[in-house]
């Protein structure tokens, strides 16, 4: 898939370091306040909703049957076992969100970072860490929204998640949440700028200042 206006940010995490707080408040921040817009990309999963979690805005809900149907018929950007439940994030969303220049971020697993990254290079990935093993224990139960079990099964995987934290191209440790968030803000900006993304952005201008030069510009 070529680049798009639209930046692809992959974000990805041990369960419980923040990602999710991260993203809603970077989104909640930008909604109004800025002129570039950005999306959370709403995957599907075979897992169980949650307390206060509903169809279509957290996750779309699906049973096994279902996604692997969904994955027979190429749905699906990347999709991944996780926990033993299948993700999955949509393709046609994000392709089309990406074309009309919105910026989108997937709260996704290693595995399928690593998918994405081969089939749009041009994605960012950032990689969140807790800032100990102790708080990352803390927040998942301060959530409250995990049994004991699954809890205990989360911090297993912790340390097998964290060990791919250098395939990304980005690590943010989420001690302070204001900072993270700030540190988080710093990069999606950064990439906004990019001038593959500027070319693209702002043809009219570089044909008015450059004139035919415009598209000779290396
Ligand atoms: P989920 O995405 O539905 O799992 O919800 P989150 O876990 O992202 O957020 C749960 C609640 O915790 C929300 O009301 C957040 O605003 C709040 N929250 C997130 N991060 C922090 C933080 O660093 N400090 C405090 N005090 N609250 C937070
Ligand atoms: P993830 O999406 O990575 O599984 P969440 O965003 O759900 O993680 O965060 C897990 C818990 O930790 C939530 O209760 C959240 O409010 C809390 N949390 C996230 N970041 C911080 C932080 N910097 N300081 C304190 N608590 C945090
Ligand atoms: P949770 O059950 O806490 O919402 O998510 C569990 C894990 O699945 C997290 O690591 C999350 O990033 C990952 N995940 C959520 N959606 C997707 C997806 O669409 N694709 C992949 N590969 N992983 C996902």
């Amino acid at each position: 898939m070529a680049a798009q206006l639209g930046n692809l940010f992959i974000l990805a995490a041990p369960s419980g370091a923040g990602k999710s707080s991260l993203i809603k408040a970077l989104l909640e921040k930008h909604q109004s306040a800025d002129h570039y817009p950005m999306q959370v990309s709403v995957s599907h999963t075979t897992r169980a909703p949650r307390p206060g979690e509903e169809d279509g805005v957290h996750y779309h809900f699906v049973s096994r049957d279902q996604f692997e149907k969904l994955i027979e018929q190429g749905v699906f950007f990347e999709w991944a076992e996780v926990f033993g439940n299948y993700y999955g994030t949509s393709r046609v969303t994000i392709e089309q969100t990406l074309h009309l220049g919105i910026d989108v971020f997937l709260d996704i697993d290693w595995q399928g970072a690593r998918q994405v990254k081969k089939l749009l290079p041009d994605a960012q990935g950032i990689f969140i860490l807790p800032p100990s093993t102790q708080v990352l224990k803390e927040r998942l139960n301060k959530r409250g929204q995990d049994s004991e079990e699954v809890i205990a099964a989360r911090m297993l995987e912790a340390v097998s998640e964290m060990s791919h934290y250098a395939e990304f191209d980005f690590v943010l440790v989420n001690d302070d949440f204001a900072t993270a968030l700030a540190d988080l803000e710093a990069i999606v900006r950064g990439q906004r700028q990019r001038t593959v993304k500027q070319k693209m952005r702002y043809p009219d201008l570089l044909r008015d200042l450059l004139g035919d030069q415009s598209t000779d510009a290396a």
